[in-house]
């Protein structure tokens, strides 16, 4: 499977804000944006004019990364948001939500959705106690996710687990973090979800 290999600081960097890929760190004075906020590269310290088109972009790209998506997968999101009833910036938003992996993060099993990502492949999260290793699979309301009970000893989930209250959980959700449970009570609207991101212009990109 493909995936983004290079540094994820750089992807923050490039966006001149935070995106919350790297967990705890992103907390902590060692984030890079705290220190180098411009983008990478030798001509990055330079101030650009943005066109439209280069707006338009840079708020697709953001939410790519902040889900850990790539272009083409990306875009099928974006094509069943624009099938799906109601606004389509929200459904696209919501369909990313709904992947096991960014729920799985929103529970705190994971300190970020790279990591989640992992564990799900790596086979270690339940959906309605059936063993499920896609990212990518879409939750629904009603869902109960859980662990596998030899995965809840591990190290990196233990270390989520105990930070998770500090974090907050989403009002969509239900968890019982005793019990390595979690249930999903409704779909996530625009407003339950907090990404700053201007899903309007990512359509206007699309629809072009
Ligand atoms: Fe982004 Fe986190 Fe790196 Fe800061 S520490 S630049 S928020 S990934």
């Amino acid at each position: 499977m493909a995936r983004y290999r290079d540094a994820l600081c750089r992807l923050c960097r490039r966006e001149s804000e935070k995106l919350f890929l790297k967990g705890d760190r992103c907390n902590t004075d060692k984030c890079a944006i705290e220190r180098r906020k411009y983008a990478p590269g030798v001509h990055g310290p330079r101030r650009k004019k943005v066109s439209d088109y280069g707006l338009q972009l840079r708020e697709k790209q953001k939410v790519k990364q902040v889900y850990s998506v790539l272009e083409r997968q990306f875009k099928r999101y974006y094509f069943m948001a624009e099938k799906k009833k109601g606004v389509t910036g929200s459904n696209l938003l919501q369909l990313l939500e709904r992947r096991l992996d960014s729920v799985a993060y929103r529970l705190g099993f994971a300190s970020n959705r790279r990591q989640a990502r992992q564990l799900v492949t790596h086979g270690h999260f339940t959906v309605n106690d059936k063993r499920v290793t896609i990212p990518s699979y879409l939750v629904s309301p009603g869902d109960v996710i859980g662990l596998k009970e030899t995965s809840k000893k591990l190290v990196p989930i233990q270390d989520s687990v105990a930070k998770a209250e500090h974090r907050g959980f989403p009002t969509w959700v239900e968890v019982d973090l005793s019990n390595f449970k979690g249930k999903i009570l409704h779909l996530p609207s625009r407003e339950e979800i907090p990404l700053p991101v201007q899903e309007q212009l990512i359509i206007e990109l699309y629809s072009k």
